[in-house]
């Protein structure tokens, strides 16, 4: 056995993967289910499978087992994702050059760099050039504990610290300026890329320090933040900041608490909320959105009070909102931004903010009611338009009607003219409605393994959708999804998971829903085979019904003495088993 096999045995997929994605144990032992973190999606495709430790997503068609899960999350090359596993379960690595590529050397160089230079900042700090941002940071109130948590540091301004400290090490010209730590000068040589500027390390989700944030000391120095440059271990719109120290709150507690900068993180934190993130100076993005989804279905979004901290988190509610998430909005009083505010008013009386956080729509209509003018019937009108945008994003039709019903009561404008706008704009879209998992009939082991292999296999539905005729399919419990899928593969339309879905009543969504979690395939090069046994099989079952049809008329016609007729029915079923014989199943 190589390593990667050895390691491979010693660790569990369900609790690696768990880590990453919220996984719920679904009917049989050793499945689980999740939104996959490789698509968009808003109900679960994505099923893990502890028995044969693989998984597979039927919305995008990722699947595989641990290692190409955290290598593709992660952005990870193989021989990374070997180390950071094997670290993460206490199994001791062979000599790393024993895994070498130049991409990997590159990434795992770039990381002990980020390395080194945490602990040269962290050392700034308490040394004597450090005093300043010590000083900054005792005035925002942020204890040596915090410091030390958060591992703040300090880049001095000579611009020497680092490059003399990486120096020390054999790290080529390369390596140093693909880390974004490090610039060169005309004449080839190097100096420090933050200088004079209290850091904040970044992180990646597995707690990696992959790029830093720093904060100007003096006025003078502009901009007041400077983020790293983008390198091959950072990619600014996947990061997010404090989400490795996040997740395990976030995954408790449901929700997370999305603040705008660094020190707001920190004062958050500090009040006891560990759920806190933030994006890493640059506007949200949908890969961020995500990454939050796959931890918690609730964000309170508390950023500044001021106009830009508004139009913000406007922008971020939308992301939030497409995406399926209950959005929250805290705003605090006093023009305070969270720091302040935990400052001022203690952690508990902000954690009770938290609690009470008002939905985003009472937030937007509090917004409507200062942009109209709320006197006239009007304007209240026009306010409730307003509204109406984000409000189609609610999928689900009854929680939809109940918002507006609320709102039309807290903007004060006629039920019956609300009703008239509801009825247009439903016109306008159609919304599945959000499937639900009814307790109805289940799935049989034979029409789901087909329905996977068709799912899986283009091949598959090419050669075996048209051979599944009225007769083979009358029986089946999926019928409907069968029909739904040789509809899809006979239009224009890609098939995909969600095409699918969309086709099937809420009884047929339940079923894929199953069967799609059931799944076990592991190989989609097996899909065709497995799809041909299948219905040679359901075939086979198929006869055997007819078979025993025939059997009962023999009988009858026996009874009754007519025997020729049932001469006639035994030649029928002879035929019936030669045929049966001629495709029996392997
Ligand atoms: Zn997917």
């Amino acid at each position: 056995m190589n390593f990667a096999e050895q390691l491979k045995s010693q660790v569990d997929i369900v609790k690696v993967i768990g880590e990453y994605v919220r996984l719920k144990r679904s009917g049989a032992s050793g499945r689980y289910i999740g939104l996959c973190p490789f698509h968009q999606e808003k109900t679960p495709s994505f099923s893990v499978n502890q028995t044969r430790q693989f998984y597979k997503c039927f919305g995008c068609g990722e699947g595989g087992d641990v290692f190409q899960f955290v290598m593709k999350l992660d952005g990870l090359t193989f021989p990374e994702t070997l180390k950071l596993i094997a670290e993460r379960n206490g199994v001791p690595m062979p000599q790393r050059s024993d895994y070498t590529d130049a991409e990997s050397k590159l990434k795992a160089a770039l990381l002990d760099i980020h390395e080194i230079a945490a602990n040269v900042f962290r050392d700034a700090l308490r040394a004597p050039q450090g005093s300043e941002a010590r000083a900054y940071l005792e005035r925002r109130g942020v204890s040596g504990e915090l410091v030390e948590t958060f591992g703040l540091g300090f880049a001095e301004p000579s611009g020497q610290a680092l490059v003399r400290r990486l120096a020390q090490e054999r790290f080529t010209a390369e390596q140093l300026e693909a880390s974004a730590l490090v610039r060169r000068r005309d004449d080839g040589s190097h100096f420090d890329a933050f200088r004079g500027r209290l850091m904040f390390p970044i992180h990646n989700e597995s707690g990696k320090v992959i790029a830093f944030g720093g904060r100007a000391m003096r006025d003078e120095d502009q901009p007041k933040y400077l983020n790293s440059n983008e390198t091959p271990i950072y990619r600014k719109s996947s990061v997010l900041y404090n989400l490795h120290r996040a997740r395990d709150g976030m995954r408790r507690s449901g929700r997370v608490v999305l603040v705008e900068g660094y020190m707001d993180v920190i004062g958050v934190f500090a009040a006891g909320v560990k759920e806190v993130v933030a994006s890493c100076g640059t506007s949200l993005t949908n890969g961020q959105v995500r990454t939050v989804h796959r931890h918690s279905d609730t964000v309170i979004v508390n950023f500044d009070p001021d106009t830009a901290g508004a139009n913000a988190a406007e922008k971020a509610i939308q992301l939030f909102l497409d995406e399926g998430l209950h959005v929250r909005v805290l705003a605090l009083d006093g023009g305070l931004d969270p720091d302040e505010y935990v400052k001022q008013n203690g952690a508990d009386t902000y954690r009770k903010k938290l609690d009470e956080a008002s939905t985003y729509f009472h937030w937007l209509a509090d917004r409507a009611r200062a942009r109209f003018d709320m006197r006239t019937s009007d304007g209240r009108m026009d306010a409730f338009k307003f509204l109406l945008e984000a409000l189609k994003k609610v999928s689900d039709k009854l929680e939809r009607a109940a918002i507006a019903n609320d709102l039309a009561g807290y903007l004060g404008v006629e039920p019956g003219l609300i009703l008239e706008q509801f009825k247009k704009s439903a016109a306008e879209r159609r919304t599945p409605a959000a499937a639900p998992a009814p307790a109805g009939p289940s799935i049989p082991a034979m029409e789901q393994m087909l329905l996977n292999a068709l799912l899986a296999s283009e091949e598959a539905r090419v050669e075996v959708l048209p051979q599944l005729g009225e007769a083979v399919t009358q029986g089946f419990v999926a019928r409907e999804i069968f029909q739904a899928l040789g509809n899809l593969a006979a239009s224009d339309a890609p098939v995909t998971f969600s095409g699918l879905h969309g086709r099937l009543s809420a009884a047929g969504q339940g079923l894929l829903h199953q069967a799609v979690a059931a799944d076990e395939m592991i190989d989609d090069a097996l899909a065709l085979e497995q799809a041909r046994r299948c219905v040679r099989r359901l075939e086979a079952d198929l006869k055997k019904r007819e078979l025993d049809e025939l059997r009962g008329r023999v009988k009858t016609a026996e009874r009754e003495g007519r025997v020729e007729e049932a001469l006639g029915w035994i030649a029928e079923m002879e035929k019936l088993r030669r045929n049966l014989e001629g495709s029996r199943v392997p």
